[in-house]
């Protein structure tokens, strides 16, 4: 019988693969494991295309690792994961991302504009020895894109100063507008408040969500507080002993949704100033089916 597949099914599939087109990231099932150790297991999830989302979670519990397999660069032991409708080694160019835990310390001589400048290049340092009108084109535009995302941080008082000599917000700005210089359809950024004092979190969280909106760019950014960016994220994904919760602050950040996924009681309490703190909170994350390292 050459029969055709019966018509639910055929529609289930049309709307998977047209939702995963829309997307900037799908996640379907995803395992993975380091060293042996189960770190995510079933996750799934879909982050919308311009959607800025905060990537929530204890230490340890895969927050960068997840962050890395949208990169392709930790490979899934089970499920998939889809970036911008392609696989994520051939998306990796429409990404940008800002790794965890980068700081210039007070030698470094190289300067803002550099650092963002090198976000285009890549290894392509120095100058050419000899410019076709196309290529002195492109420079010319590429100079102008360079100008155009130090405004758009805000860092063009300081640009051409040497990174050492900056503070660490003011390092986190370059280092993210170097994440842009290249018109990025999704953004990574690994804990990019972390090290900043209250009002530059409150700030760079402001100007992350401004980038989203004037660039269109999805929003990937990894915190471990939520505060600093209450009001101006669109949803949460929380990441503990495993697994994960999508969804608007209020319906994850719960009593009931948390204590759900930790598999141990926590309580969420709201400040009158409207802070939310998670209490009870285990004292290492609980990752199934592995021994504990620390
Ligand atoms: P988070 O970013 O949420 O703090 P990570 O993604 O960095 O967590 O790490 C998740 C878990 O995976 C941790 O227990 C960490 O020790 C472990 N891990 C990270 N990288 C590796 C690796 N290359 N090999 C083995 N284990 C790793
Ligand atoms: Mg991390």
């Amino acid at each position: 019988m050459t029969e055709a597949s019966p018509p639910e099914q055929k529609r289930s599939e049309a709307t998977a693969t047209s939702a995963q087109r829309s997307a900037a990231v799908a996640i379907s099932r995803a395992e993975i494991r380091l060293g042996g150790r189960r770190i995510l297991d079933d996750v799934s999830l879909t982050i919308g295309e311009g959607e800025f989302v905060a990537v929530l979670g204890p230490n340890g519990a895969g927050k960068s690792t997840l962050m890395r397999a949208i990169l392709g660069l930790v490979p899934l032991v089970a499920g998939q994961i889809s970036v911008l409708g392609s696989s994520p080694v051939q998306a990796r160019p429409k990404i940008g991302y800002l790794p965890q835990r980068q700081a210039f310390d007070e030698s470094t001589r190289v300067r803002g504009v550099d650092l963002v400048q090198l976000g285009v290049d890549g290894t392509r340092w120095g100058v050419p020895l000899a410019l076709t009108g196309r290529a002195r084109a492109r420079r010319h535009e590429e100079r102008a894109r360079v100008h155009e995302v130090i405004e758009l941080v805000g860092a063009g008082a300081y640009a051409g100063r040497p990174l050492g000599e900056l503070s660490g917000g003011e390092q986190q700005r370059l280092l993210i507008a170097a994440a842009l210089v290249r018109r990025p359809r999704l953004l990574i950024l690994d804990e990019p408040l972390d090290s900043l004092d209250l009002p530059n979190q409150a700030a760079v969280a402001g100007l992350v969500r401004r980038i989203s909106s004037a660039e269109n760019v999805a929003v990937l950014l990894v915190a471990h507080d939520v505060n600093p960016l209450l009001g101006y994220l669109d949803r949460v994904v929380y990441l503990a002993g495993g697994g994960a919760l999508v969804g608007s602050v209020t319906d994850v950040i719960t009593t009931e949704q948390l204590t759900a996924l930790y598999g141990a009681p926590v309580e969420v309490l709201r400040t009158t100033d409207g802070r939310m703190v998670v209490v009870g909170l285990p004292e290492a994350p609980h990752v199934h089916g592995g021994r504990h390292e620390h």
